[in-house]
């Protein structure tokens, strides 16, 4: 038979969907598992957005909506973007998605195609280099360091660009990295973006769990030249706890996205209309006591970690993860690799947690604070047991 696409056969699976997975078999056997890979909130979606969705279905709202969303799902966005992200966009402007991974893809999409050139920052979200390859374009991956708390930094993006390079990637706050990119650094980093021509494919998820100070900064906000040439990403999964309904959105200059609405019109069409409703009543009611008891957990989960003797870790300034440099550990008759010590931790203690090698990072694990924080808390304890006994 003829061979398959040769897109299709290099992306390779989620990881962190794997491991799940696994988590999640194992756990229905009966074994006791603690999961600190989860990418999700526990909080339950906005009573708001539950109230609206029921109502749409009530009102009958069955139909197709327009390809990018209804018009009072994009007139809330927009407000959104104002009053948050100090961006102003039209409501051509935004598309809602299928969550913010198609909101990604229709980006890399219409960003790239053969022969260009992405630079993906690692540590990274699975999901980015893998797009990228399934348009057809390259991911060049610009390891960041301990130093800069495993940021992209302006000479590190310097050193990656080359004559194909089309963007580059930013996700502020990170995933795995926890960490947070200040106003300071991204206008560092803007200036090479500007003299080099590139777009920024600028992912927001995890906006609202931020522990430092002020906001989330927007390098779209940064003045017209980079807004006109910013693809902004975000959605409700995180945010609103609602990674089920799947409703994510982008923002962009209006020549891309109304290429990015032509690509999801011949793709997936308009987002479940319900969830649609459902997003307007989360973004109504954005459950802002739970998101900060999340600073709380950060604090807690952070303290706990660096005081078990060995382990390096920045200080968590976003989203729900603690990226720890486990390298100490590996070798001299322990675990070899991340992938290993993350094994053997499963097997000796049913504690899982993401090896670094899944966000191109082999030094380093990553640990969910998301998780109950009593899992959370026990998760920690058996973790430095293990490697007590290492
Ligand atoms: N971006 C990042 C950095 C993520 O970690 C995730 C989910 O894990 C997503 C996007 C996907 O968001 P959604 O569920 O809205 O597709």
């Amino acid at each position: 038979m003829k061979d398959l696409s040769p897109h299709a056969l290099a992306i390779r699976p989620s990881p962190t969907l794997a491991l799940n997975a696994q988590l999640k078999a194992r756990a229905e056997a009966g074994e006791r598992v603690l999961n600190l890979c989860v990418g999700e909130p526990d909080f339950p979606m906005p009573a708001l957005a539950a109230r609206m969705a029921i109502q749409a279905i009530e009102d009958g709202e069955s139909r197709y909506t327009d390809v990018a969303g209804t018009l009072a799902l994009r007139e809330r966005i927009r407000r959104k973007l104002r009053e948050e992200n100090d961006l102003d966009y039209r409501t051509d402007q935004i598309i809602a998605s299928t969550g913010a991974k198609q909101a990604l893809y229709n980006a890399f999409f219409v960003l790239c195609g053969e022969g260009d050139e992405v630079v993906v920052p690692a540590p990274y979200w699975v999901t980015y280099p893998e797009q990228v390859r399934a348009v057809g374009a390259t991911p060049v991956i610009a390891t960041a360091g301990r130093d800069s708390e495993y940021k992209l930094t302006p000479a590190l993006l310097e050193r990656h660009v080359t004559p194909r390079t089309k963007a580059v990637v930013l996700n502020n706050p990170g995933n795995p990295t926890g960490t947070t990119y200040t106003r300071g650094e991204l206008e560092a980093i803007a200036e090479v973006v500007l003299r080099h021509d590139l777009y920024v494919v600028e992912d927001l998820i995890y906006e609202h769990f931020h522990y430092g100070e002020g906001k989330v900064e927007s390098i779209a906000a940064l003045g017209t030249p980079l807004r006109d040439r910013t693809i902004v990403i975000n959605g409700v999964s995180k945010s609103c706890g609602m990674t089920g309904w799947r409703v994510g959105y982008s923002a962009a200059p209006a020549r891309i996205s109304a290429l990015m609405k032509r690509l999801q019109s011949q793709s997936t069409s308009n987002v479940t209309a319900v969830a649609q409703r459902a997003a307007i009543g989360a973004m109504d009611d954005v459950p802002w006591t739970a998101l900060a008891a999340y600073r709380e957990r950060s604090e807690s989960a952070y303290q706990q970690l660096t005081a078990i003797e060995g382990v390096d870790c920045p200080p968590p300034t976003g989203a729900f993860y603690l990226f720890p440099d486990i390298s100490r550990f590996l070798g001299d008759g322990g675990p070899a690799t991340s992938d290993e010590f993350c094994t053997q931790l499963l097997e000796h203690t049913g504690v899982g947690i993401v090896p670094g090698t899944a966000f191109g990072s082999p030094g380093n694990v990553r640990i969910s604070y998301a998780a109950a924080p009593g899992v959370v808390a026990e998760g920690l304890e058996l973790l430095q047991k293990f490697v007590v006994s290492l």
